[in-house]
């Protein structure tokens, strides 16, 4: 490997001056692009597109840079931006599989993510058996000539559960599969190429974003891939058309500039939030406190700098508890009874009945996801002593048990 900065280093040290030596990027504010000569735009259609820019479905100077300073973070060739987290998502399994193929997944993945693969993909003929991704044994044996595709995320949503990725890379290599690695919870925290991922996935709408303004996703992975994805002719990105505006583009990768700085705000609150609510024995959940049963493999893979992330759980006990709960600290000026995650604001959903309300109860049950569970991505609060006061009043106040 080269000596390139990866990481919270790359977002910092890569320049994206603008026309005209801007200190941000300049927006191109165009769909189509002229050709000074009729055999380039012949041969841009050909696939030689270096250089050439064809049309703002295919890619923009602005998504590239973009593009170019996300693959910069996660040490990756290339990178293709997207209008979504799931147009990301959708074009690399849909882009990877053909009809037959059959996908190993961890059980505990993002709502869409479960729906897509489960309700979806098997109309295309692609099977999915779903697996606990903490249990290797479990996922090696859910392998079948078949398998094309190894999928999970980094900490997974809503449980926080952490995947041995080193372990998942390596079950890949054995059996010649793509170990696709959605890390939206844990940016910078992870770096999945170092451990032995091929591509991975943001959700650029969550933290790396991080002003809850705009959806947008990204892939990360080799030039190769990236450039299948945008083949005129079979790529599912150019294909299926989730293209993201060079707008939205470019004020994205302005807030790309703080994201090492609000992740260690964002990881700091938590972990203070979280252990002054187990210290009074509520049942919170965080890849930080000891005993959270992900705690050591996290340890092992996590970039030094970022602490264990910006999101937790506490069990209310039941699905009224925890509606009253989330109203109470609403109230409270605490943060936002809303789904998603990475804004400044702490933001709380019970994620059963929200964003995982596409995986049936039973299924729920069995993966350990109670009706009570709330989510919290701890926002940026100054003073996170007085947030966790605050919050211990209202849970009191529901009369949520210890
Ligand atoms: C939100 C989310 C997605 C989907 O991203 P969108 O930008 O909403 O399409 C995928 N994975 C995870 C882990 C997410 O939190």
């Amino acid at each position: 490997m080269s000596t390139q900065k990866t990481g919270a280093a790359s977002i910092l040290s890569h320049q994206n001056l603008g026309a005209q030596q801007g200190v941000n990027p300049s927006i191109s504010d165009s769909s189509t692009y002229a050709f000074p000569r009729a055999q380039t735009m012949a041969d841009t259609f050909e696939g030689n597109t270096e250089g050439c820019y064809l049309y703002s479905r295919h890619s923009t100077p602005t998504n590239n840079l973009l593009a170019e300073s996300l693959a910069a973070m996660e040490g990756t060739e290339a990178a293709n931006v997207f209008g979504s987290g799931m147009g990301a998502i959708s074009a690399v399994l849909f882009q990877l599989c053909s009809a037959q193929d059959h996908i190993v997944s961890s059980r505990t993945i993002y709502g869409g993510t479960y729906a897509l693969l489960k309700n979806f993909m098997p109309k295309f003929g692609v099977q999915t058996t779903f697996v606990d991704s903490t249990d290797l044994p479990a996922v090696a044996a859910a392998i079948t000539p078949k398998t094309k595709v190894l999928y999970c995320e980094a900490i997974s949503n809503p449980l926080l559960e952490v995947t041995h990725l080193k372990a998942m890379g390596d079950l890949a290599r054995k059996y010649g599969l793509t170990l696709v690695v959605d890390n939206t919870f844990s940016p910078l925290m992870i770096a999945p190429m170092k451990q032995g991922a091929h591509v991975v996935i943001h959700s650029l709408t969550k933290f790396i974003n991080g002003t809850s303004d705009a959806v947008a996703g990204v892939v990360c992975g080799t030039a190769d891939f990236c450039n299948a994805l945008k083949s005129v002719h079979d790529g599912a990105a150019m294909l299926f058309g989730s293209t993201l505006d060079s707008a939205r583009a470019a004020s994205i990768l302005k807030n790309l500039k703080t994201l090492p700085i609000r992740m260690v705000k964002h990881s700091q609150n938590a972990a203070h939030i979280a252990q002054g609510l187990k210290k009074v024995g509520y049942k919170v959940m965080y890849p930080g406190l000891e005993g959270h049963r992900g705690k050591t493999v996290l340890d092992a893979q996590l970039e030094p700098g970022f602490g264990h992330g910006g999101l937790m759980t506490l069990d209310a006990g039941s699905i009224e508890k925890a509606n009253a709960l989330m109203e109470a600290m609403q109230e409270a000026g605490l943060g936002y009874l809303a789904v998603s995650l990475g804004f400044y604001k702490t933001l709380f959903s019970a994620s059963g009945s929200s964003t995982s309300s596409e995986i049936s109860d039973e299924e729920q049950k069995e993966m350990g996801l109670s009706h009570g569970l709330i989510r919290f991505s701890i926002g940026l609060d100054h003073n996170p002593q007085d947030s966790l006061e605050k919050m211990l009043v209202c849970i009191k106040a529901v009369g949520i048990t210890s």
